[in-house]
């Protein structure tokens, strides 16, 4: 199974060690505008393989992607001095209008899995220029803030995070929303669980379950500059669903038609990924509290795509 990465700096080449290590797909071609780093990237990966899993890994151009069956594009610029959120986007924007359309033509049945923040709206931008149906074109959304949410409830009430279902929908940023009315230990409420084992959920502790996962970005900019384990290892978690038709749920981010009155957003909600890319989506019980921050965090999607022009 071959995989192109579309922008091998932090994320992009994270996503690809962590695909390695994991033993999802057999073929990498990283591609990068600074072609001497995604050679050194697919150098350093490929050193890996002796103790991972047997796989080929080098640079390439866009015509080394035909026949991928997943390209993840995690193409971008920083933000520059005193630029605005806005003229960020643009010059996200205008990367994506180079890379999409040349990502399209060389590999046609490629599934996109979409990485570059803010990772919603970038994925509206990639689904409108690759002219492709939604369910093909997927942002890594909430994945990894789902993966937060549950390792920290997990810690707290001392389960596996594993046993911990609980979602983080809508925007991946500052607006999303976790779901704790639904949040369960097995099938268990978690509130009912924590009470059970003294450990209650009181509003200070929900608090600061919800500070770690919503502000965990920030923190660890300040701390290293840059995220990229947490969203490469989901990344690969993605691919793995995608390529072996596990038919996962996972919170991913794809153009909606319509999420609580705002039509067409691209923002995370709890879908099955399969081989086709997003199966299905499935319908969510909310806490009118929980809705209302949903349609919230849509609507400010929304407006900034709309701004974008897309
Ligand atoms: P992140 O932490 O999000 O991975 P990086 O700056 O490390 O951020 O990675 C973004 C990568 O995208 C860089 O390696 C950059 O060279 C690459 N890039 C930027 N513009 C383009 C483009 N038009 N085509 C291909 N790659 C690009």
């Amino acid at each position: 199974m071959k995989i192109g990465i579309v922008g091998s700096g932090f994320v992009g080449s994270t996503a690809a060690y962590a695909m390695v290590l994991q033993g999802v797909g057999s073929e990498f071609v990283l591609v990068d505008i600074n072609r001497k780093l995604a050679d050194a990237h697919a150098q350093d990966i490929l050193h890996a393989t002796p103790f991972a899993h047997p796989a080929r890994v080098a640079a390439g151009d866009y015509e080394d992607l035909k026949g991928a069956d997943i390209v993840v594009i995690a193409a971008g610029v920083a933000q520059k001095p005193g630029e605005t959120r806005l003229q960020l986007l643009e010059r996200n924007a205008q990367v994506f209008a180079d890379v999409v359309p040349k990502v399209c033509q060389n590999a046609p049945k490629a599934i996109l899995l979409i990485a570059t923040n803010p990772v919603d709206v970038m994925t509206q931008v990639a689904t409108r220029l690759s002219g492709l149906p939604p369910e093909r074109v997927i942002g890594s959304g909430t994945i990894l803030d789902t993966a937060r949410f549950r390792a920290l409830l997990g810690e707290y009430l001392g389960v596996s995070p594993q046993s911990v279902h609980a979602y983080v929908l809508g925007e991946h940023g500052d607006s999303e929303v976790l779901i704790w009315s639904e949040a369960r230990v097995g099938g268990v409420s978690v509130f009912d669980f924590a009470n059970q084992i003294n450990r209650p959920i009181t509003e200070e502790v929900r608090k600061q379950i919800d500070d770690g996962v919503r502000f965990a970005a920030y923190r660890i900019i300040e701390g290293k500059g840059a995220t990229y384990f947490g969203i490469g290892a989901g990344l690969a978690r993605l691919a793995r669903a995608i390529l072996s038709d596990e038919r996962a749920m996972l919170t991913v981010s794809i153009l909606t038609e319509e999420v609580e009155g705002v039509a067409e957003v691209a923002l995370s909600l709890p879908r099955i990924v399969g081989r086709q890319g997003v199966v299905t989506t499935l319908p969510v019980k909310l806490s009118e509290d929980e809705r209302r921050a949903l349609r919230k965090s849509a609507e400010i999607l929304k407006q900034v795509a709309t701004q974008l022009g897309y």
